[in-house]
């Protein structure tokens, strides 16, 4: 499901470059409405009054730019940078992460001097040599759902492919993976699939591939040899709860029984919220049933100065438990990350 935004919004200077031409002559033959950004900065353009409409109309919405800082930010634990290809997501999580950064107008930016970016990530790289330097291509984005139209992951594959100290990582919910199958990533780039039980995306994860859709598209990328990775994230401990897990799992174990012996790598994180982001779930969908009572849950004070209401330590273990026996089962040369 590529996205089909409603309005695309390109920056007059995003016209300068040739994929900025490829992407308007690509837009002038849909149903989208085309508008030229006078100001890179400001995007007025988009209507919605009440935060329901802006968030909507927001997810509908493609900015096409150029990213001016060349500085690029940090992105601890898991990589020294963030690489800045895109930023924004077509999906409509309820508990989205993303919520509280993107403002009340949620577009995706995508931008086109991505050969700039990558002239600054060799540069980066450059500095730490002989270290490895890690660049993660969705800290602030899922990029994959404007893959087909942009190219930029499979140009960023291809670009680390060549970088001996250069290695690239990214995470998606999507499917749409087509253009980076034949990219030339040389084994540096690992690819992570978020997933979950497929309860959990039906009734959460709107506008995103089901899970079993996700599952097939990440044996897609096996198959051409990327690393492979899969974040299991938002784990959400209710009644009943192993059952979804466990049929997630039993499906990648079917789908992948040809990668048993490869190096798989898990990152489990169980469902968390902040006080900031509740609100701004419940403005957005208000009749949402996610689960956010405070006083079942615990409260732990975070690194940045916000407290965030995890699960009890007790219901942590279990859920560590369940997936630590589950997956050395399934994937014994499987590696965990962390679970937390
Ligand atoms: Fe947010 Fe990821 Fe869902 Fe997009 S796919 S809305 S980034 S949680």
């Amino acid at each position: 499901m590529p996205f089909l935004p409603k309005r695309v919004l390109f920056e007059q200077d995003a016209l300068q470059y040739p994929l900025g031409r490829e992407l308007l002559d690509r837009f002038k033959n849909t149903d989208a409405e085309i508008g030229i950004l006078k100001s890179h900065n400001r995007v007025t353009e988009i209507p919605g009054k009440t935060p329901q409409q802006a968030y909507y109309e927001g997810k509908s919405t493609l900015v096409v730019g150029v990213r001016r800082t060349l500085k690029f930010e940090s992105c601890k634990p898991s990589a020294h940078y963030q690489l800045p290809l895109a930023t924004g997501c077509s999906g409509m999580c309820t508990y989205c992460y993303l919520n509280t950064q993107l403002g009340k107008k949620p577009y995706m930016r995508v931008y086109v001097n991505y050969d700039e970016v990558l002239k600054k990530a060799e540069a980066y790289i450059k500095e730490r040599e002989p270290e490895i330097t890690y660049f993660e291509g969705a800290a602030t984005s899922d990029p994959i759902p404007v893959e087909p139209y942009t190219g930029l992951l499979a140009e960023a594959i291809t670009f680390f492919g060549k970088q001996p100290h250069g290695r690239f990582r990214f995470v998606t919910k999507f499917t749409d993976v087509d253009r980076i199958l034949d990219a030339d990533h040389n084994g540096h780039t690992m690819v992570r699939f978020s997933i979950n039980a497929a309860g959990i995306i039906r009734k959460y994860e709107h506008k995103t591939p089901s899970m079993e859709e996700r599952i097939a598209a990440a044996r897609r990328v096996a198959e051409k040899g990327y690393p492979l990775g899969f974040i299991i994230a938002p784990v959400f401990i209710h009644e009943g709860w192993r059952k979804g897990y466990e049929e997630m799992l039993e499906k990648l174990r079917s789908e992948l029984s040809a990668f048993k012996g490869a190096r798989l790598v898990f990152e489990i994180i169980s469902h968390r919220f902040t006080a900031r982001a509740k609100q701004n779930i419940n403005e957005i969908f208000p009749s949402n049933d996610l689960p956010m009572e405070e006083a079942e849950r615990k409260f732990k004070y975070g690194q940045f100065g916000y407290g965030k209401y995890v699960y009890d330590s007790g219901q942590l273990k279990e859920m560590e438990a369940f997936f630590r026996e589950k997956l050395a089962e399934i994937f014994p040369n499987g590696e965990i990350d962390y679970i937390i």
